[in-house]
């Protein structure tokens, strides 16, 4: 059974998330709100999630504008094209992660009991470029090393960063994949995310959300210590 959260941010009434964790790997998805304009912009397209999305939008009144895509693995892709057929929305990717999504049924690593429809007309989005919906603003974060076209997005003034599978609460995202690099993955994540404010909330791809101070001084895989200071 999927799980459905709502975060609200303290001191804003007006931006709110809903975050829907579904499908066969529990894949986290994450809606943005802006509850004036009534305007929502989702993140990531789980298997199973669109019902639930679909219920939100409607009994709220909101209208879905967009959906950005933190990578192309399948279980955060497996209803995009859904997605786009029932709102008529734009769907971004970052250019190095497109080539999944143009055959996703290629890419799924084991058989699955459903089809993943392609999509071929996605927009691209790199550091250049921001997200802007109601009161949202988020920066894009590229975070190769968990896919090679991984990004981040951060709103500042939120203080959230939807991370995808680049980092999890005690964790870090596999590398093991084709596309993936271990060295590159620990760089991007000390570079680009542990250089944020450490209040910032990091809601992930799996997992229960943590912050970027927490992690930066507890995660095993990417502590800040180096080796040196081990007297090694
Ligand atoms: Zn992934
Ligand atoms: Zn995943």
């Amino acid at each position: 059974m999927p799980n459905v959260l709502q975060y609200r941010l303290p001191h804003d009434e007006n931006r709110r998330i809903i975050a829907v964790e579904s499908g066969p790997v529990m894949t986290w998805c994450y809606m943005c709100i802006d509850d004036t304009l009534k305007s929502a912009i989702l993140f990531d397209a789980p298997f199973g999630s669109l019902q639930i999305i679909d219920e939100v939008l409607s009994e709220y009144s909101l209208t879905l504008t967009g959906l950005y895509l933190t990578h192309s693995h399948w279980d955060h892709t497996a209803e995009a094209s859904l997605y786009v057929h029932k709102y008529s929305i734009p769907v971004y990717i970052h250019p190095a992660d497109e080539y999944r999504l143009l055959s996703p049924m290629d890419y799924t690593m084991w058989a699955l009991p459903f089809t993943i429809g392609a999509i071929t007309d996605s927009e691209k989005l790199t550091e250049e470029n921001t997200v802007e919906s109601g009161s949202w603003f988020f920066d894009i974060k590229h975070v190769p090393g968990h896919t090679e076209g991984s990004i981040c997005f951060y709103d500042k003034s939120a203080g959230i960063l939807i991370a995808g599978d680049t980092l999890f609460a005690g964790s870090i995202g596999r590398t093991d994949l084709p596309g993936g690099n271990h060295n590159e993955l620990l760089s991007s994540i000390r570079k680009e995310l542990f250089a944020l404010d450490g209040a910032t909330i990091v809601l992930s791809g799996h997992g229960e959300a943590t912050t970027i101070g927490y992690e930066k001084k507890h995660n095993p895989y990417v502590h800040d210590v180096l080796p040196s200071e081990y007297g090694l």
